[in-house]
């Protein structure tokens, strides 16, 4: 049997993801693709809820959702708050629909009522493992004649509600893994319906897909052992009259591992969305790095827009090997576009990281003018925006911040004696970046130390810190009171030590 797949100017996508806990980082990059693959072809993307599961969907979970796909950009056509002609994009919404299907197909012979008890189905499937056969569902309900069904009614017994696999191997054309088959002994009959009538994911998700007429389901590895059941309840959708009677075409994007070569899991720190959001990432840097997750978009060849991928996204390109991720690679691939902003753009973007929770000192010390000098300097050091903060603040503290391990390494002995010689030169100089320069280069002199060597204990005394912005700048924008007012309270503490 071959499925009808679409033209690519039919394109329709979906991005479903559970409202369960926090957005993580291997779903974003499926929704990425997903939005790519919509928007290279003009197509549709749906954005659908798969609430389906009580005990475990939140509201709260469903809200970020929602606020992560509108931080990083990534807009869909047709789901929440923009609806659509396939609404409503809530399965929680739906149950409806799927009570009519679940009838639909046991009405038609393609699923049938399943009276096992878990138990039994337990002592069965370890029997059958101990023998060497397969272990799925062994269909003894499959043809239950209207005796029977009375018979486990009058015994108290509930059911759930089976699929009928049929006794055939499943092939089909993996987008990005190329022809698979699935022999019939590896996929058994699955259930549909709980015991108690809720509708289950095996359901709902096709169902949906065909409802929707959805074109090319791109989703994770870990779905693959659905797909052949998932195209078996198509091919009987079809037959049913339920969709558009077309299969969509699958394409399984290859897994993330973590750290020690395994696979990234949700609750992997490294995982979450938010962390990456409230380190200040880029949304355009996060899926840069995201996209190189299993494609590139040429050899050699790391950096690059959205709509530049959006040019370029072809999902044969999809690489079917599992892809690293590296956070090393991802903060370089992030600094690269925060060096890359219009610099007022990028001021812009610090602005939540200049203000509380995150900023130390008191609002009111905050100078928007002094930032905006300092911004262009900043803007090449940074991995993320949140490292603006440690940055500047020693423009907008009282005093600068106590960094015991950057004072240990620039006060050793002999830097009282520089940072004296240091304080004379500077107190003397114009107080303008290249005469402070040069204050500290014959401070260095007479010492018989070069710059970098000189510069670090003034540097600790008046930033806190060994590494920062160019120093002679930052001395500037500060003033020379402040400045000889630090320098004079190190010499204290020196002093004093
Ligand atoms: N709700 C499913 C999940 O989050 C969707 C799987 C699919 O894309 O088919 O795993
Ligand atoms: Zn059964």
């Amino acid at each position: 049997m071959t499925d009808a797949t679409a033209t690519a100017k039919d394109v329709r996508v979906r991005f479903c993801p559970s409202p369960t806990g926090n957005p993580h980082v291997g779903l974003i990059r499926t929704a990425l693709f997903n939005w790519a693959f919509a928007r290279h072809h003009g197509g549709t993307l749906v954005f659908r809820i798969e609430d389906t599961d009580a005990a475990r969907d939140s509201e709260e979970s469903y809200q970020q959702l929602l606020d992560s796909m509108r931080w990083l950009g990534l807009d869909w056509d047709e789901g929440p708050e923009v609806d659509g002609a396939y609404g409503p994009y809530r399965q929680s919404q739906r149950t409806e629909i799927y009570a009519d299907v679940a009838a639909k197909l046991q009405e038609g012979g393609f699923a049938y009522p399943c009276y096992c008890t878990s138990e039994e189905l337990d002592v069965r499937r370890e029997a059958a493992r101990k023998e060497g056969r397969a272990s799925g569902y062994d269909g003894r309900c499959r043809d239950l004649t209207a005796e029977q069904i009375a018979a486990f009614e009058a015994e108290g017994r509930t059911h759930i509600v089976r699929f009928r696999m049929p006794d055939e191997a499943i092939t089909f054309t993996d987008l990005v893994r190329g022809e698979l088959t699935f022999a019939p002994e590896n996929v058994t009959d699955y259930g549909i319906v709980r015991a108690n009538g809720a509708p289950l994911y095996t359901l709902v998700n096709p169902v949906d897909d065909a409802l929707m007429e959805i074109t090319h389901v791109l989703r994770g590895e870990d779905l693959l052992s659905s797909t052949p059941r998932q195209i078996a309840l198509y091919r009987a959708l079809a037959q049913l009259g339920v969709g558009n009677g077309a299969t969509p075409a699958f394409g399984h994007l290859p897994y993330v591992m973590g750290e020690g070569n395994k696979k990234l899991s949700k609750r992997d720190p490294q995982a979450s969305l938010n962390l990456y959001r409230e380190r200040g990432f880029l949304p355009q840097g996060l899926l840069n790095y995201l996209s190189l997750l299993g494609w590139s978009i040429a050899e050699d060849r790391d950096i690059f827009s959205l709509d530049e991928m959006i040019a370029a996204f072809d999902i044969a390109d999809v690489n079917a090997n599992p892809a690293r991720f590296d956070l090393k690679k991802c903060e370089a691939i992030n600094a690269t576009h925060l060096r890359e902003m219009p610099v007022p753009e990028f001021v812009t973007a610090c602005d939540p990281w200049l203000r509380a929770p995150y900023a130390p000192w008191a609002p009111e010390a905050f100078d928007q003018a002094a930032f905006e000098e300092l911004a262009p300097l900043a803007q090449t050091r940074l991995t993320v925006l949140s490292d603006i903060t440690a940055n500047v603040d020693f423009l907008f503290l009282d005093e600068p911040a106590e960094d015991e391990a950057s004072w240990a390494k620039a006060m050793k002995p002999g830097a009282e004696d520089v940072l004296r010689t240091a304080r004379t030169q500077l107190a003397g100089a114009g107080w303008k970046a290249e005469s402070l320069k040069e204050a500290v280069l014959a401070a260095g002199e007479e010492h018989g130390l070069k710059l970098g060597k000189a510069q670090a204990p003034v540097r600790v005394a008046v930033t806190g810190r060994t590494v920062g912005l160019p120093l002679f700048e930052s001395l500037e924008l500060l003033g020379r009171d402040r400045t000889l007012a630090r320098v004079d309270a190190a010499l204290t503490k020196l002093g004093t030590a």
